[in-house]
């Protein structure tokens, strides 16, 4: 509270109505310019830190569907990067997985939000499929630093798969500049960084959960169970709307 508003509090204790008045004028005449618009929903970190720079994990994927194998490493990446929060970024139409058959984005930013809602550090974005065209990272990077700002510290999540198809990505040395990359392990693929620049990108071993998307889509097409491979609410959503069922391909 500011000495000016501080005063005018001891005044307004009194039945001074000019007081009461001007107590109302200052509260209205917020600062709106000094509060940073995630300042107000900012969150702590796992670690119950809360930083001076937003240290923000970003998690892209197709989540077709969302898995415990996305949740670990987004968990895992959240612990040790002490992070104060991880996004997850359902892609529209991602540029690799153009020529396959992709289920629709809405179902799969909302197994998304059922997958994360438990988590209160976890959140999803539509940047990615609100967005019209094919899916670069290069994008994602830069849509979320301008709603995070400069200060903020990115860290983009990516499983060794990925990793190892990165210079691939469209405008690949400019991702380096927009974030920090943290590549995790992933049961039956090996990391390897080395060409990558080495001050930008970090090995981080995971706890092992062989799962995949593919292999889920597989056993519900089946009518296996996929109980415990990815969260109750998912495996509720796709019995719900019928997903993966043969027919439905
Ligand atoms: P699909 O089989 O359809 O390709 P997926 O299981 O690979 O699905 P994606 O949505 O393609 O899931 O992956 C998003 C990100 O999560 C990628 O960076 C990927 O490497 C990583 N990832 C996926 N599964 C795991 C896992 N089990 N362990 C660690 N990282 C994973
Ligand atoms: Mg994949």
């Amino acid at each position: 509270m500011t000495e000016d508003i501080q005063e005018v509090f001891l005044d307004a204790t009194s039945t001074d109505t000019d007081a009461v008045r001007k107590v109302a004028a200052l509260s209205v005449q917020q600062p709106h310019e000094l509060i940073q618009p995630h300042a107000l929903v900012r969150k702590k970190s796992a670690r119950g830190n809360a930083h001076q720079r937003l240290r923000i994990g970003i998690m892209g994927g197709t989540f077709d569907p969302i898995h415990n194998g996305h949740l670990v490493a987004a968990s895992e990446v959240a612990w040790v990067y002490d992070l104060d929060e991880v996004i997850f970024v359902p892609t529209g139409r991602p540029i690799f997985k153009i020529d396959k058959n992709v289920t629709n984005a809405e179902d799969r930013y909302l197994m998304t939000v059922i997958a994360t809602s438990s988590n209160p550090q976890f959140t999803v974005s539509r940047v990615d499929i609100d967005r019209p065209g094919a899916t670069y990272t290069i994008d994602t990077l830069r849509d979320l630093r301008e709603e995070y700002g400069p200060q903020a510290e990115l860290f983009f999540i990516t499983g060794a798969d990925a990793v190892a198809e990165i210079l691939k990505w469209k405008d690949a040395a400019k991702m380096f500049d927009l974030a920090h990359f943290v590549a995790v392990t992933r049961p039956g693929y090996s990391v390897d960084v080395s060409f990558l620049p080495r001050d930008k990108v970090d090995v981080l071993e995971i706890p092992a959960l062989a799962i995949s998307s593919t292999d889920v889509r597989r056993r519900a097409a089946m009518g296996e169970p996929v109980w415990y491979l990815v969260p109750d609410g998912v495996v509720q959503y796709i019995g719900k709307h019928g997903l993966y069922s043969e027919d439905q391909e």
